[in-house]
């Protein structure tokens, strides 16, 4: 496979731009406001190939320069009992995780290994480079499973707190390296750290949202869906972070809308939100493309509280051209706000009608599909797609060994600064890259 199948767009300006041949091309080099580059396909029509694995059967619209031999994806069924619960004629759920019944088998039991799947897929073979990928928990693991298959050389970087859900069901690679910001760090530190350890010579960053494979990897869900009904759903529900989920889809759909067999059909984003931390769901309430994410006293605190700690991004791509605020205004979505205890009572529901665990994060999803329901967000008789992001890990655990990863780096959030983290990665690197 070559690259010569895709091209990127810079949403800002309109160039044209050949991706990078070492790395990932992130951003367009004219001087504009922030834009989200796109990649643009040769192929118009949507394209499936079977003989393909995993998620590399959409690979027509996956910026790749190979496929993995890789067998996860997504996978689209109708809701058995959840939808008839709520009053839903035509529920169908995308689920992303380990479920053997529907033949899911994404290991790490989130949608995260999509994006995995498809950013190591854009990276040429053999490359000696070291990416690195910040995450608050779910990517991290992705990618530490994901590198560590296919033996690329990375670093994950996550906040201490989400080492818990660092592990992987198949013994790490040397070339994968596990860093943690102790302490009181959060997400956003891990991506300071991350920046940082990107800039020294001989890494590269992944680029989180700005990275087209991320995007069209988790886009995967929406082609899946349309292969499965045939048709664009009328609605897309998703719990979001940092919204990049929500971009993917609605890229997606656009896509596909540009195929005569889904032209005309819209699909409305329903993005939901983790109460009391909710920094796009309260943008997008005043309607304010230019928001101030970072600051204000009472974010970790806010942070703290949440059933489903990795939908903290406090920088989303919100803002930017071609962001989650275009996403939302351009299909009329909507946002919502769930409570802990409604994500809890929420998944309880689920796993009880539908027999799988759910993540925190898709729990709070579950409870955006019920908000949508009672505000009238969604009629009862719509077709809906809802994005359970991630499940089936408390299931896996009993059914499938886990290797749980140690930090092979520590850092402090004061040493979060370029000398202390060039001088910890000269001690490490001779033993990683040997
Ligand atoms: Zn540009």
């Amino acid at each position: 496979m070559s690259s010569v199948h895709y091209r990127l767009s810079c949403l800002g300006c309109g160039r044209s731009l050949e991706d990078s041949s070492t790395g990932f091309l992130l951003d367009c080099a004219s001087t504009h406001a922030p834009a989200l580059l796109r990649a643009e396909y040769a192929c118009c029509d949507f394209e499936v190939h079977p003989e393909e694995p995993g998620i590399f059967r959409y690979r027509s619209w996956l910026p790749i320069r190979r496929a993995l031999p890789s067998p996860g994806r997504p996978v689209v069924f109708p809701s058995r009992s959840l939808g008839p619960r709520l009053g839903l004629e035509n529920l169908f759920i995308a689920f992303s995780g380990y479920w053997p019944e529907h033949e899911a088998f994404l290991m790490t039991c989130s949608f995260k290994e999509l994006e995995a799947l498809a950013v190591c897929g854009r990276l040429p073979a053999g490359s000696e480079h070291c990416l690195v990928v910040a995450s608050a928990g779910n990517t991290g693991r992705a990618f530490l499973q994901i590198a560590s298959e296919q033996e690329i050389p990375a670093v994950v970087v996550v906040p201490e707190s989400a080492l818990a859900q660092m592990w992987t069901t198949r013994p790490r690679s040397s070339r994968v390296l596990l860093a943690v910001v102790k302490g009181e760090a959060d997400y956003f530190d891990a991506i300071r750290l991350g920046n940082m350890i990107a800039a020294e010579e001989g890494y590269f960053p992944e680029g989180g949202a700005k990275n087209v494979a991320r995007r069209d990897g988790l886009g995967t869900v929406v082609l899946a869906a349309a292969e499965a009904l045939g048709r664009l759903p009328q609605h897309y529900v998703q719990a979001i972070g940092s919204g990049t989920g929500g971009i993917a889809a609605w890229e997606a759909a656009q896509r596909l809308g540009a195929d005569g067999r889904f032209a005309g059909q819209a699909m409305k984003l329903h993005l939901v939100q983790n109460a009391p931390f909710l920094p796009i769901a309260e943008a997008w309430a005043r309607r304010e493309r230019r928001a101030s994410f970072v600051h204000g006293s009472d974010v970790k605190e806010r942070i703290a509280l949440l059933h489903a700690p990795v939908l903290s991004n406090r920088q989303p791509p919100y803002g930017v051209r071609g962001g989650v605020y275009d996403a939302l205004q351009a299909s009329e979505g909507r946002m919502y706000a769930v409570s802990n205890a409604e994500a809890r009572a929420a998944g309880a529901m689920f796993e009880s009608l539908e027999g799988c665990d759910l993540d925190p994060a898709a729990e709070v999803a579950v409870g955006g599909l019920i908000q949508a329901l009672e505000s009238g967000g969604i009629g009862r008789k719509e077709l809906v797609l809802l994005n359970v992001t991630g499940g089936g890990s408390r299931r896996l655990a009993r059914e499938v060994e886990r290797y749980p990863a140690s930090a092979e780096l520590e850092f402090g959030v004061e040493e979060i600064e370029a000398p202390a983290v060039a001088g910890k990665l000269r001690g490490r690197k001779a033993a990683a890259w040997v």
